[in-house]
């Protein structure tokens, strides 16, 4: 059957955040003929197995902790009702479907054309698409947006590692577990350690050194760590699974190694994940076919235009590598709509990739924006800069036994005569709901004496970052 042939001003490869939001600012706004291609549901990562299903998940967890806290308000908890997970799963899955039909409702509200199928670059300016049905059609377009993003890495090489799941895989667990393994070291792996913890849970945490968020901070690397181990997820530092056995029973038995190369076991655990890093989904869309850059990782190389190595076609998002996060997909996405299609005042519209505030939802909560103190050493020198710290316990543990008392840390880096605050790093209750105003500060500009001038605001945690000395 001969393919049915379309045209298109931009042809986009990938219906997550990024690829939504140029697409529909292409069309919706700009009056571009957009047409966007997704092989699975609507929304990417984000919406179907990321942000949005954790978050929910870290709320149920958050309320687990706020149940057990209330007792040392005066409330007379008698004993915790189970946390019934088929019940929160099949409304946390419901909710996902609910926002798959808003982002189909978008794109139609935008006019934006969307085809369910595999999309393939046939050159740069042509796309294949097979559709589910597996008739084709091949798109003539003027620009090209892949905005495909990325998968979890491929598990290490040992026996049984596929008795493990990936990240998606958390997403389908059916049954609240009782005993969990998780391998990594990065948000995702710190995420759902925290969130199984906090739901009772035995967790083991295998890390391959001694801290865990290592592109942090060392300070919320120390802390979060540390305080993790308090909160009895069960560390296993500086080690490495070897084996995974699966008994008759389907639980898993783990064998692994210690920095001495000591070996032991985890036994009867009910899941084992994977959250060894995440890698660019580019094959088989025709990227090398186009003569795309691709870099040593898999990335597609852009400029900070989002321009890749070949004219009229773009990549933003997970697919570039850079800045892994929803809100920064989202916002190169429309910034290179508003450049290719919009009025010439946006000629140079591009994504400013520094200072991005982000949030680790651990136990407590982590926000970073800007440098570690390491990156700013080794860009100021240590000499043109002042660091502010404190440590205390917030007023909600007050009436908490020493034991229920979670830390608080944070850290202002501040560069130059000026002090221009250049890094803010902060743990403790409340970091990720903080952390987005002082981050509109900090692109500002804003300085320690800035900071100084704000009056604080009595009692918060947060008034600590305004009084630091
Ligand atoms: P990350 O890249 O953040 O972390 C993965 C870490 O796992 C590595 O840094 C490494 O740490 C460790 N690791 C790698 N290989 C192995 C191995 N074989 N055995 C043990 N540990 C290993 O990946 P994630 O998958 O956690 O997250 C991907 C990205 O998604 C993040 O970088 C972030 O951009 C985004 N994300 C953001 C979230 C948020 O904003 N809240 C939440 C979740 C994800 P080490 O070198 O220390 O061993």
């Amino acid at each position: 059957m001969a393919p049915i042939t379309k045209e298109a001003d931009i042809v986009v490869l990938g219906g997550g955040s990024g690829g939504l939001a140029s697409a529909r600012a292409a069309s919706g706004k700009y009056g571009a003929k957009a047409i966007v291609i997704e092989g699975k549901r609507l929304g990417g990562t984000c919406v179907n197995v990321g942000c949005v299903p954790k978050k929910v998940t870290f709320n149920a967890a958050a309320l687990s902790e706020a149940i057990h806290d209330s007792k040392a308000y005066g409330f007379n908890v008698q004993q915790v009702a189970p946390f019934d997970w088929p019940t929160f799963k099949k409304k946390r899955d419901a909710y996902i479907t609910r926002l798959n039909g808003i982002y189909e409702r978008n794109l139609n509200n935008d006019k934006v054309e969307y085809l369910h199928g595999h999309g393939r670059l046939l050159s740069k300016n042509e796309v294949e698409v097979t559709q589910d049905d597996g008739s084709k059609v091949v798109i003539n377009t003027k620009k090209i947006l892949v905005a495909v993003g990325g998968r979890p890495a491929p598990f290490p090489n040992i026996p049984g590692a596929d008795y493990g799941v990936d990240s998606d895989g958390f997403f389908d667990i059916a049954e609240l577990p009782k005993k969990v393994a998780l391998v990594g070291a990065g948000y995702i792996a710190v995420e759902f350690a925290g969130m199984f913890n906090a739901l009772g849970v035995e967790t083991h945490l295998f890390i391959r050194n001694d801290t865990f968020l290592r592109t942090f901070d060392t300070m919320i690397q120390e802390v979060a760590t540390k305080e993790y181990e308090r909160l009895g997820v069960k560390l296993h530092k500086r080690s490495e699974l070897t084996k995974v056995d699966k008994d008759s029973n389907g639980k898993l038995n783990l064998t692994h190694k210690d920095g001495e190369g000591k070996e032991s076991g985890v036994s009867e655990v009910d899941h084992l994940i994977w959250a060894v890093g995440r890698v660019p989904e580019t094959n088989g869309i025709g990227l090398e076919e186009a003569g795309v850059k691709i870099s040593d990782k898999g990335y597609i190389v852009v400029d900070e235009y989002q321009n890749s190595s070949v004219d009229n076609i773009h990549a933003l998002g997970d697919v570039t590598g850079e800045a892994e996060l929803t809100p920064v997909a989202i916002a190169a996405g429309r910034k290179l709509a508003a450049r290719l299609f919009g009025p010439p005042e946006f000629a140079n519209a591009k994504m400013d990739y520094t200072n991005i505030p982000s949030v680790v939802f651990a136990h407590p909560e982590i926000g970073s924006v800007g440098l570690t103190e390491e990156q700013a050493i080794e860009k100021y020198g240590k000499d043109d800069l002042k660091v502010y710290k404190t440590s205390f316990t917030a007023m909600f543990y007050s009436m908490m036994d020493p034991e229920d008392k979670a830390p608080t840390s944070y850290k202002l880096i501040c560069q130059g005569p000026n002090e221009k605050v250049v890094g803010m790093h902060i743990i403790g209750l409340g970091s990720g709901e903080m952390l987005q105003g002082f981050a509109v500060a900090i692109k500002m500009g804003a300085t320690k004496k800035d900071f100084d001038a704000t009056c604080a605001i009595h009692p918060v945690s947060a008034e600590e970052l305004v009084t630091m000395k």
